[in-house]
Formats: structure tokens, C-alpha cells, sequence
């Protein structure tokens, strides 16, 4: 069984889904107020190789929700600027629909599957499942109204037996300052959990006992109901960037009267160049800036998702250059004829590979040691359980290795032939016939000593 980090309690357990069938993922998505940069991208990259494994290598399916934050304090510095000629709730939505676009085609150049997640819920579309538990908290008198905002108190939930900081250790000062929502607030970590309506913002209207509160939700408050709406209950996993962990889980936490997952799971950042990626530092980078997004999967996949990561263009070259010999090497095994290859190598090497593989992955995520053990076979073992490892690893690790398109009759006759020249030791027709395989089907003749073994351009 796998072993995951939960960050409620500080260390690796074993995990077990609630239901034995399905196992269910929050993930945090991205607001989109602007396209994501290569920093933000880690954070979607990494729940998406934890439901893999969870698919592929556990066999388990997956529920993985994963929302779209298209209302918070971004999103209204932003639609205004880009769509001044129309109507708040129209510019909103169009800012919202452009970025979600875009986001969905960056995923997926990474290697993330949009039918691998069940659900975007946006939240503008869960208002009153958002209003519903604002509600309930007023009643619990959790929160207070100032000046048309509601607020979350810390205070009373502590008031009320339960402990604010389950994530992080906090040491709040009346000084800090925790969060944008400071304007009316009781205490300085209470944070908005609905927001008064501002002119030219869009807004919904909030009855409360014969009262209109007219505003919109605060980010927080957004993701508990979403996942509440899609899970019930409680879920399995929530995961989410380090950054996420204080405020806005802590607040969800809070919200929610505790846990609203068993597991809590957070990656680490991606920096550039030694520096944190920010807009205001002018240094992001966006996935079109990288000619090769697989190889960008690939170095992220090399580090830990617990370990900070730099991100630079001396390792996106190295990576780039793995990923091609690794394609290369999954290529021969997939596109050797059948029978070729014999059903496992002399010395199992091939099967000592796949328990290490299996054994990192389910030791919280390790990738860069699972990705060593693919380095045991690559380029040196040929066998069926070695296709089948890159099989897998390809299904987990999402590298887009393997392809399955057959070679043709024609093309089959033409390495037949090569071998045939080889063999005859005819070298200047072997190399006449290499070289029609590479000019007319782009593919490399390799010499192995199971024969001759091919691999595309
Ligand atoms: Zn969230």
C-alpha cells in the first residue's frame, strides 16, 4: 500500500481511501485572471501524477475535482482593464472563460489528461452552496457581519474548543497583516467570508432574515463548498501548493469545523534561476516559452514533490535530452516485432527494475528514484517485462513514450532486409536500406544482439 506526507499530522502514512473503489482528490485550481507560469504549473502537475499512480499503480479510480477560482480580489483587478466596454458580470465571465481556456491547453501540453479530472467546477456557478454554509456559520455565530462584509471570527471558533493552526504554526501579532481582507475585521487572522458589494464589481444578492447583503464570496469559503457540493463529506485528499497550506487551507480547515479530507498534500515551489517566479520580478516563465513541455514534466518529475526545485534552462536541456533517449529506447521494445523479444532478460533484471519502481512511487511519490530505476533497463535490457515496465511507467508518469502505432508490412519487410545485408556482411546495401528507412520512414536502425531494433527520428 502507499504511503503518502499528510500535512495534518506532519508525517508519512499509510493511506487508505474511504471507499475501496474510489478514491476522491480536491485540488485546488488556479484563478484565471491571467495564464499560469511554469511555477504554477507544478502544483497541478503534481496531483495529476498522484492520481496516476493511484489509477495505475494502485488500480484504483479516481474522483479528482479540481476548481476554477473565477471570482476573488485577482480576478476584480483585472476584468475591468481587459473588457472595459462591458458589463461587470460579462467582462468577469469573459476574463474567466479566456483564462480557464488557455489554462486547460497548458495542462495538457504537460501531459495532463483533461478526461482524467471529473470536474471544474467554477465558483460563480455554486453561489448559493457558498451562501448556504455562510449561513450556517452566522447561526453557529462563527461568523459576524461589519459593514456588509461577513467575517469568519478565529476567536470564537477557538472559543468554541477547536485549534486555529493545524498546518502551520501561527504567531499572529496585532501588527500582521494575514490577509487583503483587513478593512472591518474583529480580529487580524478573521478572514471574509462574503464581501460587500463595491460599485462596477459584479455581485449577488445575499438575503439573511429579511436582510439584502449584496456582495460576492470570499476565496476561501469557495473551494469548501465546491468540494462539499461534489463529496458529501469527507474526502480523501486535498491537495494544493505549500503556499496554500496558511491561509487558505487553515481557513478551510476552520470553516469547515475541521478536516474536510483525511489527507492534506502540498508540493513544494518551483524557482527560477534561484529566485522566486513573479510577475512583479519579471521573471516567469510560460509553457510556451518551452519548446519541449514533456521534458519540463520530466525535470519537474525528478525532484521530489516535497523539495523546492530550480528551475533552469541547463537542466530543461538535460531533461529534454533524457526524455529523447528515453523515447528512443521505448520505441524499440514497442515497435520490435512479435516474438522478438525474449519474455524476460537472463539476469531479471527487468523485474528487479519494476519492484523499485513500484517500491519509490508508493514511498510518497519518489519520483527521481523510480525514474532511476527505469535507467536500470534503458537502452540495455530487451524483453517483454521491459516493455511492459515502460508500459506502466508511461501510464504513471505520463512521458508520452510509448507509441502503438504498428509498423507497416512494407516496413517490416525493409528491416527484414537490412538484417538479411548485415548478416551477408553486404554493408553497402545494409547502409543504402538504413538509410530509405530514415529518409522514407523516419526511422533509426539499432544493432542489438537481439537483432536489429528501430526507433522514430
Ligand atoms: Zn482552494
Amino acid at each position: 500500500m502507499i504511503k503518502l506526507y499528510n500535512s495534518l499530522t506532519n508525517s508519512k502514512q499509510e493511506f487508505k481511501p474511504i471507499s475501496a473503489s474510489r478514491v476522491s482528490i480536491y485540488s485546488c485550481g488556479p484563478t484565471v485572471y491571467d495564464r499560469v507560469h511554469v511555477g504554477n504549473l507544478r502544483a497541478f502537475l503534481f496531483p495529476d501524477l498522484l492520481q496516476r499512480v493511484l489509477r495505475y499503480l494502485e488500480n484504483i479510480d479516481v474522483d479528482w475535482v479540481m476548481n476554477i477560482t473565477d471570482i476573488d480580489d485577482k480576478m476584480m483587478g483585472r476584468f475591468k482593464a481587459a473588457y472595459p466596454e462591458e458589463a461587470p458580470a460579462n467582462a468577469l465571465g469573459r476574463l474567466a472563460d479566456k483564462y480557464t481556456d488557455l489554462f486547460l491547453e497548458d495542462i495538457e501540453k504537460i501531459g495532463i489528461k483533461r478526461g482524467d479530472i471529473s470536474h471544474l467546477p467554477r465558483a460563480t456557478d455554486y453561489i448559493p452552496q457558498i451562501q448556504s454554509m455562510i449561513l450556517t456559520l452566522l447561526k453557529a455565530n462563527i461568523a459576524y457581519l461589519s459593514d456588509g462584509s461577513i467575517y469568519f471570527s478565529i476567536a470564537k471558533y477557538e472559543a468554541s474548543g477547536q485549534k486555529y493552526g493545524r498546518l502551520v504554526s501561527l504567531n499572529f501579532t496585532p501588527q500582521s497583516r494575514v490577509t487583503q481582507d483587513q478593512d472591518q475585521k474583529e480580529g487580524v487572522a478573521d478572514f471574509a467570508l462574503w464581501k460587500v458589494r463595491k460599485t462596477d464589481e459584479p455581485y449577488w444578492d445575499f438575503e439573511i432574515e429579511g436582510q439584502n447583503l449584496p456582495g460576492r464570496p470570499g476565496w476561501h469559503i469557495e473551494c469548501s463548498a465546491m468540494s462539499r457540493e461534489f463529496f458529501g463529506g469527507l474526502f480523501d485528499i486535498h491537495t494544493g501548493g505549500v503556499d496554500l497550506k496558511f491561509p487558505h487551507h487553515e481557513n478551510e480547515l476552520a470553516q469547515c469545523g475541521g478536516a474536510q479530507a483525511n489527507f492534506y498534500l502540498h508540493n513544494e515551489h518551483l524557482s527560477i534561476e534561484q529566485e522566486k517566479m513573479s510577475k512583479s520580478i519579471g521573471n516567469t516563465k510560460f509553457i510556451d516559452d518551452i519548446k519541449d513541455p514533456i521534458a519540463f514534466r520530466y525535470l519537474v518529475l525528478s525532484g521530489h514533490y516535497r523539495s523546492q526545485m530550480d528551475f533552469n534552462l541547463a537542466d530543461l536541456a538535460s531533461a529534454h535530452e533524457r526524455i529523447k533517449n528515453l523515447r528512443v529506447y521505448s520505441d524499440q521494445l514497442m515497435l520490435a516485432r512479435v516474438g522478438q523479444l525474449p519474455t524476460q532478460d537472463s539476469a531479471s533484471i527487468a523485474q528487479q527494475s519494476h519492484r523499485q519502481f513500484v517500491a519509490a512511487l508508493e514511498d510518497d511519490l519518489n519520483t527521481p528514484k523510480a525514474l532511476a530505476a527505469i535507467s536500470l533497463i534503458e537502452g540495455k535490457v530487451f524483453s517483454e517485462d521491459a516493455k511492459e515496465l515502460m508500459r506502466l511507467a508511461d501510464d504513471v508518469l505520463g512521458l508520452n513514450l510509448v507509441s502503438d502505432d504498428p509498423l507497416h508490412a512494407k516496413v517490416l519487410e525493409l528491416i527484414d532486409n537490412y538484417s538479411q545485408a548485415r548478416h551477408d556482411k553486404n554493408f553497402e546495401h545494409s547502409d543504402k536500406l538504413r538509410a530509405k528507412l530514415l529518409a522514407d520512414h523516419g526511422l533509426v536502425a539499432a544493432d542489438t544482439e537481439i537483432g536489429t531494433l528501430v526507433s522514430r527520428a
